[in-house]
């Protein structure tokens, strides 16, 4: 092909039309007689038209057609990078066509590429959702043998062993339980890595549930001779939207850490707030008095798998992932941690959280009145128990006197003018014990009959002989929780009947600890229908239950369910989710829809499940179902949720 450009081209055709003027008129013009020049001009006149016609077709419209057949090719997404350009084409156009052909192939490259990048999210989300379905495989049946072993173990703990006995079942109950959290930790870590990890909102009382936190760590803190104590803001609202499990999760891990690296001294949980456009700026400070982080180490501790001592020296169990899932999970609630350190002397995990006011209104329980301007004396050693008590007490009218030790609490209460109408004792102190403390004040004419709340650590056992030499007295377990200590402050300040034995509102577990007390309806045997297939977790239950007065029956599988729901009418099912034959979501329905057909007032429904994962909860609530209990269940919860829905029927 030849390299002319169009000027070029243009020259070479002037020069061409001027020779052929100029032979045209010297050979042409005397053949026929009309002169040279005539004959020149005439001639060039029809010749260069002719060549305009004959070039601007070749040299111009043959080349554009060309181009535009291309561009057609590629509009219509057929690449043919050989398309004829025509041989007078100028440089110009030719250059033109490359470059078109380029655009061509790029554009056919690109969109290969797209393609393949599609296919490969494709495979990717195959992938994921694999991971996603076998994670909930792993969850259900790690969990149902786990079940068996913890529910067992804790039941063996029950019944009369020797000393080795107790050792060795008590073991299998903390390695179950350690070996839950370990695994738990794993699939949370995955679940966040395959992006799977949703929040499940809902209206909760984050008081009650930091509560809950402190009480369950207070059992490990209490054999460590570490002190754990909450103050809760009294001037904070306590109903929030949020995710309360993975809030519970989140403390419960800085919490726990916090007990965990902490010889002697205390962990404190500090929650405070204030209003912003959507709820509250919450912020939690969980502090310790123990080992210390190094500065170098204070950041990097929130990355996965992370721990300041090295697997060589290593004297604390854990998986290093807490932290990281816990950033996490506050990073998708739009919060934050950091932490502050100093080595021997403790550390600061500060964590803020945005959390909006409740949905729906939710009426308060009806709280006991307290004797307005009531004097009262605590002697609390801890600084921040002092704090946390005076504070409570002055936002329920009543005044106090705080004394750090029990020699100032004496000189204190004989020095009051208005004399004490209550004592808000520890009952644990390093210069004197509770005890001692009642037995000096006891000796003092004026508080021979003064009622005393003696707060005792869970390991403290405080015997009913003691209780009864002291007199007036209540004992109630460290840590406070601020619905119990009110109502045991109006029993013992006389505004209430002192019959009356405090309950808490809604807290049925802690009252009844784990030991079964009667349940009953409305004077009636409670009727309970529980599915599942496992005969294991069968047993579990059962003897779970044993003493409980509950009328208990057994159904295999989902249909023996629905069988069983039409000919026993039970008055509260719990529902294993995965069985043979029928699943517990199908007989849900099929129950529900029973009820709807034959006018009944609905039977609450709670699923018993190793499905723990927040999609299970949700396919609970869509079949109907009440409430979830995931798998392994502890008896409290179970009996706190027999208690619970029992409590519904009665007022329903
Ligand atoms: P784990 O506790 O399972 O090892 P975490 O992710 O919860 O994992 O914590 C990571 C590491 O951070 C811990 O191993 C410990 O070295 C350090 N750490 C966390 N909290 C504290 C604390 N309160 N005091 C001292 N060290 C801590």
């Amino acid at each position: 092909m030849h390299k002319f450009s169009l000027k070029t081209q243009f020259l070479i055709a002037m020069g061409l039309g001027t020779v052929c003027i100029a032979l045209f008129g010297m050979f042409v013009g005397p053949v026929f007689g009309i002169g040279y020049v005539n004959a020149s001009v005439f001639s060039g006149a029809i010749l260069l038209s002719g060549i305009a016609v004959v070039g601007v077709h070749f040299l111009y419209v043959k080349p554009i057609k060309n181009l535009q057949a291309q561009l057609d090719q590629i509009a219509s997404n057929e690449l043919n990078t050989n398309v004829p350009s025509s041989r007078l084409a100028g440089l110009e156009f030719q250059k033109l066509s490359a470059t078109v052909t380029k655009i061509a192939l790029q554009k056919s490259r690109a969109e290969q590429k797209q393609a393949e990048l599609t296919m490969a999210a494709r495979q990717a989300e195959q992938a994921n959702q694999m991971k996603s379905d076998f994670l909930a495989n792993m969850s259900h049946e790690i969990r149902t043998p786990m079940n068996g072993v913890i529910g067992m173990s804790e039941l063996l703990l029950e019944t009369e062993l020797d000393a080795d006995q107790q050792l060795y079942a008590n073991t299998i109950t903390k390695s179950g339980t350690a070996l839950l959290t370990i695994i738990n930790d794993i699939l949370d870590f995955s679940k966040i890595a395959a992006g799977k990890m949703t929040l499940d909102p809902e209206d909760f009382n984050l008081e009650v549930a930091l509560e809950d936190v402190v009480t369950l760590l207070s059992v490990k803190s209490v054999e460590k001779n570490v002190e754990i104590a909450l103050r809760y803001d009294p001037t904070l609202p306590t109903l929030f939207n949020g995710d309360v499990g993975r809030i519970r999760q989140i403390v419960t891990n800085i919490a726990g850490n916090a007990v965990k690296f902490t010889q002697d001294g205390h962990v404190s949980l500090d929650v405070s707030g204030a209003k912003t456009d959507q709820g509250y700026a919450i912020t939690m400070k969980i502090s310790d008095t123990g080992i210390g982080i190094p500065d170098h180490m204070i950041e990097r501790i929130f990355n996965d798998f992370e721990q300041v001592e090295g697997i060589e020296n290593r004297n604390f169990e854990g998986t290093g992932l807490g932290l990281a899932i816990s950033t996490k999970l506050i990073q998708m609630m739009n919060g934050s941690i950091s932490a502050t350190s100093q080595i021997g002397q403790g550390s600061v995990f500060t964590l803020e959280l945005p959390l909006p006011i409740a949905n729906e209104v939710h009426y308060a329980s009806k709280e006991p009145t307290i004797k307005n301007q009531a004097t009262v004396l605590v002697v609390d050693d801890l600084p921040i128990n002092r704090t946390i008590l005076s504070e409570r007490l002055a936002c329920w009218g009543l005044k106090s006197i705080v004394m750090g030790s029990a020699r100032e609490g004496l000189d204190a209460a004989q020095q009051s003018p208005n004399g004490i109408d209550l004592f808000i004792v520890d009952a644990q102190m390093p210069d004197c014990d509770g005890l001692e403390f009642c037995r000096d004040i006891r000796a003092l004419p004026k508080f021979s009959t003064t009622p005393i709340l003696l707060m005792s650590p869970v390991n403290q056992v405080i015997s009913d002989a003691d209780r009864t030499a002291i007199g007036q007295c209540e004992v109630m377990l460290k840590p406070v929780r601020s619905q119990l200590l009110r109502h045991y402050i109006s029993n013992l300040l006389g505004a209430e009947s002192a019959s009356e034995s405090p309950q808490p509102l809604d807290h049925a577990t802690q009252v009844l600890g784990t030991r079964p007390s009667q349940l009953s309806l409305n004077g009636n045997q409670l009727k309970l229908l529980v599915a599942e297939d496992n005969r294991t977790n069968q047993l579990v239950v059962k003897t779970m239950l044993k003493g409980s007065g509950i009328e208990l029956t057994f159904a295999n599988n989902g249909a023996e369910a629905v069988q069983l729901f039409q000919e026993l009418a039970p008055d509260m099912i719990f529902m294993d989710m995965s069985m043979p034959e029928m699943d517990g979501i199908e007989a849900a329905k099929w129950i529900r829809d029973l009820e709807t057909e034959q006018g009944r007032k609905p039977c609450p429904i709670v699923a018993l499940t190793a499905n723990a994962m927040a999609q299970d909860r949700q396919k609970c609530k869509q079949a109907g179902m009440d409430d979830f209990l995931a798998k392994p269940i502890k008896k409290s919860q179970l009996l706190g949720a027999l208690h619970k829905w029992t409590a519904a029927l009665q007022a329903a």
